[in-house]
């Protein structure tokens, strides 16, 4: 989508660092960061939310991810979560699972 920010870092219109990628998503540091490490693992498909993804394709590339970006960054106990609709907390509406750790 042309107005949505994480599609822009995912087309390299914004700049950003990317400590993981694969075929389906990608990882940023968040830029307000709640807790000493907090990455955001992004579709590079835009999806509102976690409700409009059906492929469990994709579904199981974001786990993967998330596991994976861990793994290669030595983060071995963290949180992950998932803002699912404004009422729940959910500010950018392009699907994205917070990782949230303290070391
Ligand atoms: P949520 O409330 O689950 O939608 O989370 C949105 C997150 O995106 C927030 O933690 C923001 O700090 C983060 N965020 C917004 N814009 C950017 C950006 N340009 N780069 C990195 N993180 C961002
Ligand atoms: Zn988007």
């Amino acid at each position: 989508m042309s107005d949505c920010i994480f599609c822009k870092i995912a087309n390299k219109e914004i700049p950003s660092e990317f400590l993981y990628e694969n075929d389906y998503v990608f990882v940023i540091k968040d830029i307000n960061p709640k807790a000493p490490i907090h990455l955001l693992v992004i579709t590079k498909e835009h999806f509102a939310n976690l409700n409009e993804i059906s492929d469990e394709k994709v579904l199981g590339e974001i786990f993967k991810g998330i596991k994976e970006v861990c793994k290669e960054l030595g983060i071995k106990e963290y949180k992950t979560l998932i803002n699912t609709g404004k009422s729940a907390g959910q500010e950018v509406f392009h699907f994205h699972a917070h990782i949230l750790a303290d070391k």
